[in-house]
């Protein structure tokens, strides 16, 4: 059983979007585009991208270097991952490459971090090739338990994410929001779903509020 399970926010600026540190046995980073002298966490396990924007990645070379986090993103951005278009790195004014990641995830894909402790990813392409939600579940007295949902640049607040740039499927982001909602219905109202941009909020309110989910409602 986990002795503890948090979440910690590291809310966005003009130059990076929210990261979020899950902590439990291990430390865990999502979006690695936070600067390691943040002071925020030393021992990280793992590093895993919602998906390549780098606004999302822009540290994640840093933080391996400087920890012996591994690296995982969704296997279908890795072909963009190094257009320095695509990952946006020339939009923000500092066109930029990355180094390998150490592996991928897909579809409906479970990584069990630590004991007891679970990642399933789903992805939902429209904003990118592999644009991702990440359901973090626990297990407790053999019943699995949803934590939080990390919704990237899929969700928002009252939005989604834009569909325009390279990569990027209007179509591919209805289909995929279609979906989520599906997978939404299933999960607690109260929920906390963390996006890749904006303030938290629940499923309940994505579902009353959101007007982009509304609509398939
Ligand atoms: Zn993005």
């Amino acid at each position: 059983m986990l002795k503890k399970l948090k979440y910690k926010i590291i809310p966005e600026n003009w130059q990076h979007a929210n990261s979020y540190l899950i902590q439990a046995e291990k430390n865990y980073l999502i979006d690695p585009s936070i600067d390691f002298d943040s002071g925020i966490a030393q021992d990280l396990d793992s590093i895993y991208a919602t998906h390549f924007h780098f606004d999302h990645i822009s540290q994640v070379d840093i933080w391996r270097k400087n920890t012996e986090a591994k690296f995982i993103m969704p296997e279908n951005d890795q072909e963009l991952l190094n257009d320095e278009i695509a990952n946006c790195s020339t939009m923000f004014g500092q066109p930029r490459s990355f180094s390998s990641p150490d592996s991928f995830y897909n579809d409906e894909q479970i990584i069990e971090v630590e004991k007891d402790l679970f990642f399933k990813f789903y992805l939902l392409p429209g904003h990118s090739p592999g644009c991702s939600a990440i359901l973090i579940s626990y297990l407790h007295a053999n019943e699995m338990k949803p934590f939080v949902l990390i919704s990237g640049d899929v969700l928002f607040a009252n939005s989604i994410g834009r569909t325009d740039l390279k990569g990027g499927d209007p179509l591919q982001m209805q289909e995929s929001l279609k979906r989520l909602i599906t997978i939404m219905k299933d999960l607690p109202m109260d929920l906390p779903v963390l996006p890749g941009h904006g303030p938290i909020f629940t499923i309940k309110d994505a579902l009353t509020n959101n007007p982009y989910v509304r609509y398939f409602l």
